[in-house]
């Protein structure tokens, strides 16, 4: 199996270490045509803006659709979640909108209010999942096909629509490789 790392800006070394300790090949990719040689990609955190612009400029916008519709499933984590939504609140940045649901970007305030926290994960049972949030997005709502996978104060932040997974929060960034294991999960079940 063969995930890539969207690599335009954002945490990019720290999911290719997780995806590595899984025994994953994970390459880097910036290019459409990159997008062939992958089942599954991670869009990081970062900046949504910069992210979005950038995948516009380089052609990923429209190619990713595409490679969804082949089959290829994306995880995204913080910016990365953003960009995958149908709609952002707060400034919205150039959308794939391939998920349906509506984000609100920053949702917890600003830098300073960054947080760790444990999550309750039913899919993955105990124990709960310690969660970065750093300028975190939150998910306001979700259309039908969503499964919500975790929440905090009532609002989702682990979610799944068929092939498509999200995270307000940084998983990369803890030791527990949980969430990586059940997007890895997903890809090998569509197979
Ligand atoms: N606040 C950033 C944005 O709106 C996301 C932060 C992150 O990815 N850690 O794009």
């Amino acid at each position: 199996m063969n995930v890539g790392v969207l690599a335009l800006q954002g945490d990019v070394i720290e999911h290719r270490k997780m995806l590595r300790g899984l025994g994953v090949e994970a390459p880097e990719i910036r290019l459409p045509e990159e997008l062939a040689r992958v089942d599954g990609l991670i869009i990081p955190g970062g900046e949504s803006t910069t992210i979005g612009k950038l995948m516009v400029e380089f052609g990923l916008d429209r190619a990713i659709p595409v490679r969804v519709g082949q089959g290829m499933a994306v995880y995204g984590t913080c910016a990365g979640m953003i960009l995958l939504a149908r709609t952002a609140r707060g400034g919205e940045p150039p959308l794939l909108r391939l998920m349906d649901i509506t984000v609100e970007r920053n949702a917890y305030g600003r830098q300073v209010d960054s947080f760790e926290t444990d999550l309750d994960v039913p899919a993955f049972g105990p124990p709960p999942l310690h969660a970065v949030f750093i300028r975190a997005p939150v998910i306001e709502e979700v259309g039908p096909g969503v499964t919500v996978l975790a929440s905090l104060n009532g609002r989702p932040v682990l979610a799944r629509q068929g092939r498509l997974l999200v995270s307000s929060f940084h998983p990369e960034l803890a030791q527990d490789d949980r969430v990586h294991r059940y997007f890895l999960e997903m890809i090998r079940s569509a197979a």
